[in-house]
Parts: C-alpha cells; structure tokens; sequence
C-alpha cells in the first residue's frame, strides 16, 4: 500500500496492496485503509514494467502496447519503466523475433540473442537499482513474456516458456506478472 494522504488514508493504488496485515481483497475494493496513519512511514518497492505497456512506442514496429493502469503506476512515481530489446541495442522499428529454445532469431533467421541477453542484464539492473521485487511485463512477448510465448514459427502461435527478460527476473527473485494477471487483480 503506497503512503500518500496522511489526513484521509486514501489509498492511490488500489490492487496492489503490500501490506500484508489487511483483508487486502477486500481493501482492495474500497479503496481506504482504515488503518492507514500506522502505515505513514512505509515506503513500499517500486515496480518495474514494460515501457510499451507505458505508452513508450519501442514496441518491433513503432506502435505501443499502452495499458492506462499500468501508465498511471509511472505517472505517480510508483514504477520505473524500460525497454529490454531497445537496452539491448536493437533498433525501433526493428525485425520481429522469437525465442527457438535457448536462441533467439529474428523473422529473416539473424541471431539476436546476444542483444536480448544484453537487455535482459540492463533491465535487471535497473530494477534492481531501483528497490523492484515485481514486474508487470508485456505478455507472449520474446522479451517480456511469462508463462507462454510465441513458439518461433511467426505463425502467431504459443509455447509453454518464458522471455529471455522475464526469465532472468524471476531467476533473480522478482514476481514477473503480465499485464493481464496485474489488471485480473485490479
Ligand atoms: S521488449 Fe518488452 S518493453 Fe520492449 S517492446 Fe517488447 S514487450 Fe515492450
């Protein structure tokens, strides 16, 4: 739960209560903290997202993947936002990729994984520098993507796996959720 409003215990963040000592469910939907003024010196972690899903156009093709609750998270200071595939060095718009078991290859058969690796370090850093323990990350993306992801066939179709950015959070403790799971909380 993010401190914001000493006097009326608003909470600004509502879905994402941290606390852990509240029905969080339940104040989840009210949106109050009761027992907010014991709560006035918690500082609580920043979360790491995907800068598409902020409304950043680094998406392969220039577009953006813009989620307004998870832009919100940035816009009042509660999330850091960045973008694997562009740290890595790729360009924007750049040749779509996808994961072929430990490598990556972009759709015209160039090996990326050396640029995504390198992304996935840069992210890391970053949302280790800033305090992250949880990531709201793109969905399916070869980057960004947990649980499931394009299966290497650029045919749109899914495999069982993880992002080589998402793999590397959860490899170093951080809760990777897509964006679907972070807004099924909401
Ligand atoms: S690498 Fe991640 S943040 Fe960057 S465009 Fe792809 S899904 Fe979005």
């Amino acid at each position: 739960m993010r401190k914001t409003e000493p006097e009326t215990g608003i909470i600004f963040l509502p879905g994402l209560c941290f606390c852990d000592t509240m029905p969080c469910s339940f104040l989840r939907r009210i949106f109050f903290c009761p027992f907010y003024s014991s709560f006035t010196e918690m500082q609580m972690p920043m979360i790491f997202v995907s800068k598409c899903l902020a409304g950043s156009r680094c998406r392969y093709d220039g577009g953006t993947n813009l989620v307004p609750a998870v832009r919100a998270l940035v816009d009042q200071g509660l999330a850091v936002a960045a973008c694997p595939e562009e740290l890595g060095g790729l360009p924007t718009p750049r040749i779509p990729s996808e994961c072929c078991g430990e490598r990556v290859r972009n759709r015209e058969g160039t090996d990326v994984t050396a640029e995504f690796e390198a992304g996935a370090k840069a992210a890391l850093q970053i949302a280790q520098e800033n305090g992250c323990e949880t990531a709201i990350l793109k969905a399916r993306s070869p980057s960004c993507g947990k649980g499931c992801i394009y299966d290497g066939h650029f045919c749109k179709k899914l495999t069982a796996g993880n992002g080589v950015t998402a793999k590397l959070f959860l490899r170093n403790g951080i809760e990777v959720l897509t964006e679907e799971e972070y807004l099924s909380r909401l």
